[in-house]
């Protein structure tokens, strides 16, 4: 290993609180892949969540990996040409599993990029007997894992607090009884819900492509996977584990308030994964803030709904007895009000994001979304009055049904928040900045609005272009937003069946090159992203069974439907 990564590595790891090592022996090695760089996966809670429940097995040892930068920056750097883990400086081929936690569909490139450096053939088909197990798991996972099918051994789908422990026992017991690769694969298929070994199901075309449906190979595999829900969410603390200063939010100490969102908006890929809503009590969260304040002076609450939580104030006001600071990430905006402004000002919190989502009723019906243009701009103004300087706005384009009076709402709504706040603080200083984060809709699997088609991004491109332009004197106003390539890269990588990976090894050979890749690979991927698919074709991830009924889906689709098409005559 090179003495500079080495080097560097020592320097991490000085810096951080909380890592494990264990000295390598009789272990059964885990090592912990993030496909991104160290500061953004140290920052997310569910890859420290899964880091401290595979080292709290005895017989279990878990590193980190993280994706080599090419920059030379300390805060990136995590990783080399080589492949070694973090903790041990061990190269990842050496270990018995390499388990990819993965948020984000943009990121399913970085999987190959990161198995090639490490010498580990990427398809499964290749990876014989002494090659590590690779398996993943997240929420772009549990969505739907199609895409990736070629190149995991396994994928451990839903949420991971009941199935890890699980599956490292059989593991163990695997390697005792000295089972094979192939043996072991189908024990963990029969044995554990929420584990899907994709190679033990075959996937049947039908004479125009279309999915026809999933066999599996044996007969006594589970026609469908079934996705468990943690039902007590205080037996489990999600929470920091490794305090990392060189990380996004790295001065803030974080800690899971809850899962799930009852509110169920149509687009939400969070509120249908994770159901049903789940509130960690008061008391759990208290005693994770005190475990945080040993380290840090701020404490973020993080959780698909925050500003539900039925003992929010309560918490807020503990932690700002304590001295220290609160962070929410952001507030739904028919639960703010006064006492919670209050407590954010005492907290010294100066940006609120507030999320409407759309600029017009019409689209914000089609969302499910619920709130009113009355109530954004009341809580606006109501953050404002008591002199939260920055707010950050999240709106959708490319919409079903949308048409450019649906961009000029967004403006438009802007404008009024922008006003209000010019009279209410008479011109003075006091109110710094709107921040627009203006991006593409894109349907996600096992929502209502998975049929729908992705918009073309040029013409989405242009929408954005509108209000960028429309801002563009005015300091006080900045529009950030995704490159449209990448939106379409992502809508494929969400929609896309297992034929997709073909295209994934396309674009890892062509070192990045997706328009080479989607010319050499004769599969169309305007077929997965521009195409409404029809309510009775088997779509991709149907195979996977998150508790929420298709009856369900298709209702909450049709009434989407019905409002987008009223809205177009
Ligand atoms: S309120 Fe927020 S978290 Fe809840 S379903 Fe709607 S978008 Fe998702």
């Amino acid at each position: 290993m090179d003495w500079k990564l080495k080097k560097k590595y020592e320097s991490l790891l000085e810096q951080e609180r909380g890592y494990v090592k264990k000295v390598w022996g009789t272990y059964n090695t885990v090592c912990l892949a993030f496909p991104n760089s160290y500061r953004t996966g140290m920052a997310n809670l569910g890859f420290q969540a899964v880091y401290k429940i595979i080292n709290e097995q005895p017989s279990f040892l878990c590193e980190r990996v993280f994706l080599p930068m090419s920059c030379d920056d300390a805060e990136n750097i995590t990783g080399s040409a080589e492949m070694f883990s973090l903790e041990s400086q061990k190269s990842i081929a050496e270990f018995d599993i390499l388990a990819f936690s993965l948020s984000f569909e943009n990121d399913y490139p970085h999987i190959l990029t990161m198995l090639s450096k490490a010498g580990i053939p990427l398809l499964t088909k290749d990876r014989m007997q002494g090659f590590p197990l690779v398996i993943g798991g997240g929420i772009a996972l549990t969505l739907n894992p199609e895409p990736l099918a070629d190149f995991f051994d396994l994928f451990i789908l839903g949420e991971a607090e009941v199935a890890l422990p699980h599956f490292t026992r059989v593991f163990e017991d695997a390697r005792r009884l000295g089972h094979d690769r192939s043996t072991l694969l189908k024990n963990l298929q029969k044995q554990i819900p929420g584990v899907y070994v994709p190679g033990l199901y075959e996937v049947k075309y039908r004479a125009d492509s279309r999915i026809d449906g999933f066999v599996p190979r044996e007969a006594d595999l589970p026609q469908k996977i079934k996705i468990n829900h943690i039902k007590d969410i205080n037996s489990y603390c999600t929470e920091e584990v490794i305090a990392a200063p060189q990380v996004e939010m790295g001065d803030m100490y974080l800690t899971e308030v809850n899962r799930g969102c009852a509110r169920s908006c149509r687009f939400c890929a969070a509120s249908f994964a994770y159901r049903p809503a789940r509130y960690r009590s008061a008391e759990e969260i208290i005693a994770s803030i005190d475990r945080g304040l040993v380290k840090k002076k701020k404490i973020g609450l993080v959780g698909t709904a925050v500003s539900d939580h039925p003992e929010l104030i309560q918490i807020c006001e503990y932690i700002l007895a304590q001295n220290a600071q609160v962070g929410i990430g952001s507030l739904r905006i028919d639960q703010i009000n006064e006492k919670i402004v209050d407590l954010m000002k005492a907290g010294r919190i100066e940006t609120v994001a507030l999320a409407p989502e759309a600029g017009s009723q019409k689209m914000r019906d089609i969302l499910r979304k619920d709130i009113t243009q009355e109530d954004i701009i009341q809580a606006a103004e109501l953050l404002i009055e008591k002199e939260i300087p920055n707010l950050r706005l999240y709106f959708m384009v490319g919409l079903p049904g949308e048409e450019d009076s649906d961009i000029d709402a967004i403006i438009d709504l802007t404008s009024k928040i922008q006003h209000s706040a010019l009279l209410k603080t008479c011109g003075k200083r006091k109110f710094r900045r709107i921040t627009l984060s203006v991006n593409q809709f894109i349907p996600k699997p096992q929502t209502p609005l998975q049929w729908f088609a992705l918009a073309n991004v040029s013409e989405t491109g242009r929408k954005i272009k509108k209000i960028i332009s429309a801002f563009a004197r005015d300091k006080q106003i900045n529009v950030i937003s995704d490159v449209p390539k990448w939106n379409y890269v992502q809508a494929l990588l969400s929609l896309g069946d297992r034929r997709v990976g073909e295209i994934l090894m396309a674009v890892h050979r062509l070192e990045g090159n997706w328009v080479k890749a989607f010319k050499e690979v004769n599969i169309n991927p305007d077929d997965y992203v521009y195409r409404r698919k029809s309510l009775d074709e088997v779509l991709p991830w149907d195979m996977i069974d998150l508790g929420t009924s298709r009856k369900s889906l298709i209702s909450e689709y049709k009434k989407a439907q019905v409002l987008s098409e009223i809205h177009l005559s």
